[in-house]
């Protein structure tokens, strides 16, 4: 692999689009299977280089480790060239809610449009880069296949606790997944075996059930024998119609005989539930930034911690950091939690219920990743906060409930690509990488 000219066309790809909040000028070379260079969502440490989650508070931080994911990367042969940018801690959906001061990454097809959310960066970059290459992204509530679909790109998202979440910066820990974005499924599969598997470091990283071994082996398999579901609510009111239709195109291509279904508990109470989850144990993660341990740091003198911790938060969280501060520790406090937060987990459990009595019946659940195309920036600066967590009312279930997902692009609509995305049961990665492989292969 040629390393300078690699570098050369990520400054020359960046320097337009954003996509990077740091750049390793001379990676490290290696030889192994994975011959690939390697993007890393900025929340995930990588060793001696700064590493940012996208904030501002976290400026000057410089992680003395590797993450779980990105040791195994290393060890593979992977080339890792730099951090990719996004929402800061994974707070959003359109990647515009970078830190103070961060540049926002712009859409490869139209540069008044978002990347998506929040592992924008990573998959605007998939788009552009000529060379061989494989991003590394987390998701807790959609963030790999919401901007893997709005740049036309594959994103995975594996099963909850398929991959250590260790040298990841926690969002919401019960949620968060690590996963690849590549231009195919085969590549997908491929970096998935590589950084799947038990770890010691990370209690909730499972061994067995094929853990860590051979994705690949789906991939041109075929998909005789699986048994799809349509769900109802992907085709229905608040996604656009041109979507709709490429998605459905998609579908009557796969070949296969499917039928329609309902989720109508997560399609009523999914996005509540994710965020009040979400934002709260968001906010307790975020406690540790305090100008202390971390990142930037202010002058002490003379001041009560109370003062000190308030002066650094108040300056370099960003507003939307704020706002899910507030509402996360609201939903916590003595009094309301159990209306709030425990009640919540009760209903994520009822969801998980609602899909499980579906993969009974069904291998994969299959609807539009996103309910539109990339909005533009100028349409973003108008939604509302509500109107911005809505967007991701076809993703927040399967992440809610640890069920493996992934999106492939399947067409365009006014220039912009439309994806297309594949659920699965816990640890049945396999099935989704069977259909998006196939589904690459006819379209
Ligand atoms: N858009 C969702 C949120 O803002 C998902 C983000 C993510 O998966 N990191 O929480």
């Amino acid at each position: 692999m040629d390393i300078k000219k690699a570098i050369a066309e990520v400054e020359k790809i960046d320097k337009e689009f954003h996509y990077f909040n740091h750049i390793i000028k001379k990676p490290e070379e290696r030889n192994g299977k994975l011959d690939y260079f390697i993007s890393i969502k900025d929340c995930i440490c990588v060793k001696d280089v700064p590493s940012t989650a996208g904030s501002k508070i976290l400026d000057g931080y410089v992680p003395r480790f590797d993450a779980t994911a990105v040791e195994k990367i290393r060890e593979m042969g992977g080339v890792i060239i730099g951090k990719t940018a996004q929402d800061a801690f994974g707070f959003g959906s359109f990647s515009t809610n970078v830190g103070i001061g961060k540049k926002i990454p712009l859409n490869p097809f139209d540069k008044t449009r978002t990347c998506g959310g929040s592992s924008g960066g990573g998959a605007g970059f998939t788009q552009k880069f000529s060379m061989p290459h494989i991003a590394l992204a987390e998701s807790t509530g959609g963030s790999i296949v919401c901007p893997a679909s709005f740049c036309g790109v594959v994103g995975l998202c594996p099963t909850y606790g398929r991959v250590s979440r260790y040298g990841l910066m926690d969002y919401a820990n019960s949620m968060d997944k690590i996963g690849p974005m590549a231009k195919t499924t085969r590549e997908c599969a491929l970096l998935l075996d590589v950084i799947s598997g038990k770890d010691d470091k990370d209690s909730t990283c499972v061994s067995g059930i094929d853990s860590g071994a051979g994705f690949e082996k789906y991939v041109g398999k075929g998909i005789s024998g699986l048994k799809i579901g349509l769900i109802k609510q992907g085709f229905g009111k608040g996604v656009d119609k041109e979507v709709g239709k490429l998605v459905m195109a998609a579908v009557e291509k796969l070949g296969l005989k499917c039928e329609e279904v309902s989720l109508p508990l997560t399609a009523e109470y999914g996005i509540a539930t994710y965020y009040l989850i979400a934002m709260t144990e968001a906010s307790t993660n975020l406690a540790k930034y305090c100008g202390l341990r971390y990142g930037v740091e202010g002058n002490v003198d003379g001041k009560s911690f109370n003062t000190y911790f308030t002066e650094i938060r108040s300056a370099n969280f960003n507003e939307e950091s704020k706002r899910r501060i507030i509402l996360g520790t609201f939903a916590r406090m003595a009094g309301f939690r159990d209306a709030y937060y425990l009640k919540a987990m009760k209903v994520r459990t009822l969801i998980i219920n609602e899909f499980k009595e579906l993969f009974k019946k069904y291998d994969v659940l299959i609807s539009p990743t996103m309910p539109v195309i990339a909005p533009k920036f100028s349409e973003i600066e108008k939604m509302t906060p509500l109107q911005n967590y809505m967007m991701d009312f076809l993703t927040v279930g399967p992440n809610l409930c640890g069920f493996p997902h992934m999106t492939v692009p399947c067409g365009f609509s006014d220039g912009m690509p439309v994806g297309i995305m594949f659920i699965s049961d816990h640890f049945n990665e396999g099935k989704i990488i069977q259909i998006g492989d196939y589904y690459e292969q006819i379209r």
